[in-house]
């Protein structure tokens, strides 16, 4: 709890930073920030980034390897997609809901004329599907594909849990490599103040204030409707499906938002939010390490909130009434962009080029919002990994009522 603290200390240092810097002294940012910002922040970053590969496949093949049951590992994966697609439906509902009341791309000033933006080829959601079978693991692995390298740990749990005694040693690795990168990760938040200070300072002092004046509606509703989903239907899913204190898991989680609130990138964050989950949470290991990697790379409910807002937010701009059959396109297409969005800052906004498209709406509307979403991005992950907790909970609840209902009937 002090290094929370210490965390959080660092962000609102940061933030202040950066706003004092950007009203200031703009002129010196560049030169604090190539050398003092970003090589802090970078350091960080790296770190632990260094860790999130091994982790992710020692942590699967252990878990997986510990289950051993087939059965209960499906369960346990029908359970989780199931409240990783509904979750993320209800998400992007509600950011439409609020944005079609609140109207925020209505009566504004906005200057669509010469609006231009490139968007970058977001890969087919079939590919990526197909892609989560790694032709190559090592590959896989090198260039962090996550879905892939789960998938290749995933097979090797199954080896594992199948040999049994004939594979041990190999077992003991897995378990032993396991817990060095446990342990490594609390090693390395030692760090973490210090780059939260460099990552925000960074992030606020390079934001243009004009640029978010303009839009500060837009931004208004996607944090009124982050912070909605965040505690009503986090909140509620915590006490009612995973029998916890909502107010006691989102405390013990805080360094784990800070650091996906300061990094932008869920995958940055996985390491840390595993170890608490684990260490703090009581979630059984196998669970963790099956659920939250997966939901760091699929389940992205603060990305489709921004996306639901932003469609209804760039149709209003440019005039455009959707149909309730195009809004309902909206939240499929939405679901799907946000299962295929890399765990990395940004990246929303590019499968938010395939939900305008697929309604017919002018993909060049991002151009208005690009400006401003680094900081919604980097509330929308700290959503988005405490979704990925809060799955956890849920299928760890349930596992426990079927395991003591089980007991108690061989009793
Ligand atoms: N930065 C987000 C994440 O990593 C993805 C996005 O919405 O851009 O969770």
């Amino acid at each position: 709890m002090k290094l929370a603290k210490y965390i959080l200390f660092a962000l609102v240092l940061g933030a202040v930073t950066g706003v004092l810097i950007n009203l200031f002294a703009s002129d010196y940012f560049s030169t604090l920030d190539s050398y003092l910002f970003t090589p802090l922040g970078t350091i960080f970053l790296n770190l632990i980034k260094m860790l999130i590969v091994p982790l992710v496949f020692f942590s699967i093949a252990v878990g997986v390897a510990n289950i051993g049951d087939p059965k209960k590992l499906g369960r346990m994966g029908s359970q989780t997609l199931i409240f990783f697609l509904s979750t993320t439906a209800i998400a992007i509902t509600l950011g439409i809901i609020f944005a079609l009341l609140i109207k925020p791309g209505v009566g504004g000033n906005f200057d669509t004329s010469g609006l231009s933006y490139e968007a970058n080829e977001a890969p087919p959601v079939s590919e990526t599907l197909l892609g989560i079978i790694p032709a190559n693991p090592i590959q896989a692995m090198a260039s962090g594909d996550m879905l892939a390298i789960i998938f290749f740990a995933l097979f090797i749990g199954i080896g594992v849990a199948a040999l049994g005694s004939k594979v041990e040693t190999f077992k003991r690795f897995l378990e032993q490599g396991n817990e060095i990168m446990m342990y490594l990760v609390g090693l390395v938040m030692m760090f973490a103040p210090f780059g939260t200070f460099g990552l925000i300072a960074s992030a606020v002092g390079s934001q243009g204030f004009s640029a978010i004046k303009a839009m500060l509606l837009y931004m208004l509703v996607v944090i009124l409707v982050l912070v909605v989903h965040f505690f009503v239907v986090y909140g509620s899913a915590m006490k009612f499906l995973g029998k916890q204190n909502p107010i006691h898991v989102m405390k013990m989680f805080i360094p784990a938002m800070t650091v996906a609130f300061s990094t932008s990138s869920s995958s940055a964050t996985l390491p840390v939010a595993m170890n608490i989950a684990q260490e703090k949470l009581g979630v059984p290991k196998p669970i963790s390490s099956f659920v939250q990697p997966l939901g760091a790379t699929i389940n992205m409910d603060g990305t489709a909130i921004m996306q639901g807002v932003a469609t209804i937010f760039i149709a209003q701009v440019f005039g455009v009434d959707l149909s309730v059959q195009e809004m309902i396109i909206v939240v499929l297409t939405a679901v799907l962009a946000s299962i295929g969005t890399a765990a990395v800052p940004g990246a929303g906004l590019i499968m938010l080029a395939m939900v305008l498209e697929a309604v017919g709406l002018p993909v060049a509307g991002i151009a208005l919002i690009i400006g401003i979403d680094r900081l919604l991005d980097m509330s929308r992950t700290l959503v988005n990994i405490t979704g990925d907790l809060t799955c956890a909970l849920y299928v760890a609840e349930s596992d426990r009522k079927r395991e003591a209902k089980l007991a108690a009937k061989q009793a």
